[in-house]
């Protein structure tokens, strides 16, 4: 199995980016963020508890998020891999994620960062929220936030994966085919 972590701020293009990953490479594509919306959509307890820190720009506590991923990854056994989108955010996410991957024989091949600074980051994602109706897309207040709860609380993932000798960066500023051009070179060479 080839499992990846699409890693970088919310606005540096991963779920752009996982959308060809998948086609390329076969994979199945967990992006915590769309699950959440969907739950919200339909008006789940799930989705309503989401609402909550997602209108905030605040991560969804650890043991809600890490229980609904688990449940995705489990019910998906004979898929290829996985690119894990927007997940893990936080050490004790990554630290579960490792844990029960091993459960089953199997480990993250890698971790991806797109890197992209602040302003571009709020840049862009003001300009998807005239389209996407995402409510935290359409707040400077809300998308700072976003960024700084990645700030503090995802960036340990990065050093977590680092540690292990499985982290590594692109620069995630370019064309949307250059960026995927750098990211197959960075996947195939891990294989
Ligand atoms: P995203 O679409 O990945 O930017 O996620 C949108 C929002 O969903 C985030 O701002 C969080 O409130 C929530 N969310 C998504 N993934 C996670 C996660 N792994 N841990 C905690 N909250 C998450």
């Amino acid at each position: 199995m080839l499992n990846l972590i699409l890693f970088g701020p919310p606005g540096s293009g991963k779920g752009t980016q996982a959308a060809k990953l998948i086609e390329k490479y076969n994979l199945f594509h967990i992006s915590t963020g769309d699950m959440f919306r969907y739950e919200l959509s339909n008006n789940t307890e799930l989705g309503q508890l989401a609402r909550s820190y997602m209108d905030k720009g605040q991560l969804v506590p650890d043991s809600v998020t890490i229980s609904m991923l688990q449940k995705r990854v489990e019910d998906n056994p004979n898929v290829k891999g996985f690119i894990f989108d927007g997940f893990p955010r936080t050490t004790a996410q990554a630290e579960a994620l490792d844990t029960f991957l091993s459960e089953s024989g199997q480990s993250i091949a890698g971790l991806i960062e797109l890197v992209v600074n602040e302003d571009e980051i709020v840049k862009r994602i003001l300009l998807r929220g005239a389209s996407s109706g995402r409510a935290d897309d359409n707040d400077e207040a809300i998308i700072r936030n976003r960024f700084e709860e990645y700030r503090n609380k995802t960036t340990p993932v990065g050093i977590h994966y680092a540690a292990l000798g499985k982290a590594h960066k692109i620069e995630g500023v370019g064309s949307i085919e250059e960026i995927f051009d750098k990211l197959c070179e960075t996947i195939d060479s891990l294989q």
